[in-house]
């Protein structure tokens, strides 16, 4: 059983944590400064899988765990992808998927697969269409070179050694999104209701990263209470709660977490069983 690492390299909602416009509402503390939500898998022999490729990505690759000074090259940078895992199109997580073009390059431009359901990866396509090899040609050598690779829900497949099984999720009037299984741990970000037929496939988790906006429900999104009736269901050993909106700020609501559930900050890193 590989083991694998998990960096939680964005636990913010959609606009990103704090937001501007709001000076009342600032924080100080350095674990309510959110990225757009995302995670890097971290595997044997240097294997990299990311989940999600949102606006924040570029930050994500250069410095993942937030260690870095901002001057000196960033020891812990990701030089290398060997897939992504796409939970689904909305803006927060998929539109850094440009910033993928320099992995291409320092990968000798091998192709990097995108797995995710076929609706989101159709959306992908019309969005960014030049990067899946159509539209402008003129400028190829300079354009990210990506593939869409369809995956079922309850049907594993492999990226880059690791098995992984897809789940539908529903966000809500949002439609669907696509949680990710990985051994021991799932990652369940989006989401408003848990399917009955995913959550067959959740059990006996030893790490659960899941969405948790705010306090008060919200459309689209698990709020706290919902998060907890999640986490009864699933009884996974840990939780970590992620897409946290500017409201949860991490010194005020650490102290209700019941016992195995923390909440996310960026650079958080955790291990699992692949
Ligand atoms: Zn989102
Ligand atoms: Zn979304």
């Amino acid at each position: 059983m590989p083991s694998w690492e998990l960096i939680i390299t964005g636990c913010g909602t959609s606009h990103g944590n704090p937001p501007i416009g709001y000076p009342a509402e600032w924080s100080q503390d350095p674990r309510d400064q959110r990225r757009r939500s995302g995670a890097i898998l971290l595997g044997p022999e240097g294997r990299v899988v990311l989940i999600d490729t949102g606006p924040d990505l570029l930050h994500q690759l250069r410095d993942p765990d937030r260690s870095w000074d901002g001057t000196s090259y960033p020891r812990h940078c990701i030089t290398r992808c060997d897939g992504v895992l796409l939970t689904h199109d909305h803006a927060d997580h998929s539109h850094g998927l440009n910033d993928l073009r320099h992995l291409n390059r320092l990968m000798g431009m091998a192709t990097i697969p995108i797995y995710g359901n076929d609706l989101h990866l159709e959306a992908l396509v019309r969005m960014f269409p030049y990067c899946f090899g159509f539209g402008e040609e003129v400028y190829r050598t300079y354009l990210p070179t990506l593939r869409t690779i369809g995956v079922r829900d309850g049907e594993p497949f492999a990226v880059a050694g690791l098995e992984v099984v897809a789940c539908a999720l529903s966000h809500g009037v949002a439609g669907r999104t696509t949680g990710f299984r990985c051994g021991g741990m799932a990652y369940l970000t989006d989401l408003k209701t848990l399917p009955p037929e995913s959550e067959t496939q959740l059990g006996g988790l030893d790490l659960l990263v899941l969405d948790m906006l705010r306090e008060q429900p919200h459309d689209t999104h698990l709020c706290w209470a919902e998060a907890l009736e999640v986490i009864a269901r699933l009884r996974p050993r840990r939780t970590v709660l992620t897409h946290m909106g500017h409201e949860v700020r991490y010194r005020a609501w650490e102290s209700r977490m019941p016992p195995g559930v923390v909440m996310a900050y960026d650079g958080m890193r955790l291990t699992f069983t692949a």
